[in-house]
């Protein structure tokens, strides 16, 4: 079972107006274990690329492990590979994706740890990692989200995932206001995409090290795309984002 994880100060009161919430309109959520034991049987995708994440409908079979940089890949990334490595836990549809929504929508602590944990199980199934040098990375969520959510879900699946793998957890990136890039200096580019921002001290703790890139859902991918930049360029040996699911886009 994963552990119980701390919250940040200013989410536990969110999360305890929450529970007393759900205590008087007597709708409990179920038993968090189960709910994702259910959802992952069902869940079960025979096959994905282990470049971007999107389902395969011609490998036959996934291999058990793969070192980093293996395993079948799509088209595209035969062509040009998007990724070092992808880990999923399945596709975005019933009843996997109402279980992430209601996860992270009502600051279902318990859902988004056990999540995680199982998201540290398939990595640890499907890639052959050395302890040493490896980190786990959140995908940030910008302060208003998480305060509207009473939960940093993609943290909270993070600490799940290093809880499961025995790995140093850092929370190196965050969302940033927007700054036109015209006018920062050299080093402030490569800290920033977007409104994402590498946290310098972090950046200092990447060099040479294989990353694994936790969120919820990946949908283009694009929000992965600018952490793995900014993430090479602080001088990663590697980023594999793990997600919980993958939206097939048409
Ligand atoms: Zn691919």
């Amino acid at each position: 079972m994963p552990p119980s994880f701390r919250r940040s100060g200013f989410v536990a009161p969110l999360h305890a107006l929450r529970l007393l919430e759900r205590g008087l309109l007597g709708c409990g959520l179920p038993d968090a274990r189960r709910a994702v034991d259910e959802a992952l049987v069902l869940a079960g995708d025979a096959a994905w690329c282990m470049r971007c994440g999107v389902p395969l409908a011609h490998a036959p079979c996934m291999p058990v492990v793969m070192r980093v940089g293996q395993g079948p890949r799509c088209a595209a990334c035969e062509a040009r590979p998007r990724f070092d490595a992808f880990i999923r836990l399945g596709s975005y549809r019933a009843p996997l994706d109402g279980l992430v929504r209601r996860a992270k929508e009502h600051a279902w602590h318990a859902a988004l740890a056990q999540l995680g944990w199982r998201l540290g199980d398939e990595v640890h199934h499907r890639l052959q990692l050395t302890r040493d040098g490896v980190v786990v990375v959140p995908i940030p969520t910008s302060p208003w989200r998480r305060l509207r959510r009473g939960t940093d879900h993609a943290n909270e699946l993070a600490l799940g995932v290093a809880a499961r793998l025995q790995l140093p957890h850092v929370r190196a990136l965050h969302m940033g206001g927007f700054a036109r890039q015209a006018g920062l200096g050299r080093r402030e580019r490569l800290l920033r995409a977007g409104r994402m921002v590498l946290r310098a001290r972090a950046a200092a703790r990447m060099k040479g090290c294989g990353v694994l890139l936790v969120d919820d859902i990946r949908t283009t991918g694009a929000t992965l795309d600018e952490a793995r930049r900014l993430l090479e360029g602080a001088g990663a040996a590697w980023v594999a984002p793990s997600v919980a699911c993958v939206a097939e886009i048409a």
